[in-house]
């Protein structure tokens, strides 16, 4: 093996271990959607099972023609890949080879730790300001050897976004030879007209890629199907890079399905109720003494310091699961009206055991 990787972190996965004990928790760690696949897209994807002997479509074409239509950008500005997850390690893993540096925030998706120690480069990481990537702090931090800055908005896990203005500013700033990466996994749920859009963006800057997914919104997470917009080279390289026939047919046919007119309006009912959920979830912890960011994803970010590890075995307790994060917090994703009542109840429930508020 190579010395490095005895660096690389675990996954901590959010879901318990089904063996022995209770298997029937309220799934809030993962930013999972609530909701089961739409008709359509469930019948979308039976029709596929009778051809699982053959390889899928290689470069998704009909998925990708789609996805151009409906974000008015060039077929060949679209990539898809086995979750945006790959598509992150792949750019990284093209751009950045031993010793560069990988700029991206503290706390954010942790894989982009990951993936830049995989590849022998140097992970350079950013405080927070106020729970919201700071810019003008991480700009300070590119040097010559920095190859991509990762900027994740909303970001994993605080729910804030990067304004349109600010990213822009951010990105006309920054040396040519840089790839900015904007992970937008949760952009569907953004409701401020403010926030910055990673595609638009891609589409004027052919240093900058905008990745969006499948997994959330969407609600096909167990299919493993993102996609990337950028400049056509970028988009090349990274359809060579990918695992061949890594996004199934059953993913291109369920992602599909999913960017039919009825299909984005009965999702986009759900992400309205999600956002809906979210507002007030937020109020009642607010009501209840928390103070938290205001979020734009489908998850909110209790920062609890200390107490989060015990607050979250507590909640796992009364039967839900949510996700302590190591900075001192706990990541709660939005589910059903009933079951995000069942965390504030263990909420309210655990606070004064554990000393929160
Ligand atoms: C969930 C998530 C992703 C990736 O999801 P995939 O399932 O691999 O498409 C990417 N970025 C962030 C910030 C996420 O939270």
């Amino acid at each position: 093996m190579r010395a490095h990787l005895e660096a690389l972190p675990k996954y901590r996965p959010g879901r318990a271990p089904a063996d022995g004990g209770q298997t029937d928790f309220v799934q809030l760690a993962s930013n999972e959607s609530p909701f089961g696949p739409l008709d359509s897209v469930r019948a979308a994807m039976a029709a596929q099972l009778d051809e699982v002997n053959r390889y899928p479509d290689f470069a998704g074409t009909q998925l990708v023609t789609a996805l151009a239509g409906l974000l008015n950008v060039p077929q060949d500005a679209v990539a898809v890949g086995t979750g945006s997850s790959a598509l992150i390690r792949d750019l990284i893993w093209a751009f950045a080879g031993r010793g560069d540096e990988v700029v991206f925030a503290d706390p954010s998706f942790p894989l982009y730790r990951n993936v830049t120690i995989a590849t022998g480069a140097v992970p350079v990481t950013v405080p927070l300001s106020e729970h919201r990537h700071d810019l003008a702090a991480m700009a300070a931090r590119v040097t010559d050897r920095t190859r991509v800055v990762l900027v994740c908005t909303p970001n994993n896990p605080t729910g804030t976004v990067a304004g349109a203005e600010e990213l822009r500013s951010f990105v006309n700033a920054l040396p040519d030879h840089v790839l900015v990466v904007v992970d937008e996994a949760y952009r569907e749920y953004v409701d401020d007209p403010t926030a910055a859009d990673g595609v638009a963006l891609a589409a004027q800057h052919p240093n900058v890629v905008a990745l969006r997914t499948f997994s959330k919104a969407y609600g096909l997470a167990g299919l493993r199907v993102g996609y990337l917009v950028g400049a056509p080279q970028i988009v090349d390289l990274v359809r060579r890079l990918g695992i061949p026939f890594g996004v199934s047919a059953l993913a291109q046919a369920a992602a599909l399905a999913s960017l039919t007119s009825t299909a984005r309006e009965e999702l986009h009912e759900r992400v309205t109720a999600v956002v809906r959920e979210r507002e007030r979830v937020h109020a009642f912890l607010e009501a209840t003494g928390f103070s938290l960011p205001r979020s734009h994803a489908n998850f909110l970010y209790l920062p609890v310091g200390s107490l989060s590890a015990r607050f979250a075995a507590a909640c796992q307790e009364r039967g839900v699961l949510v996700r302590p994060c190591p900075e001192g917090a706990l990541r709660v994703t939005i589910g059903t009206a009933a079951e995000n009542d069942q965390f504030l109840k263990a909420a309210v429930d655990v606070s004064p055991s554990v000393g929160a508020r």
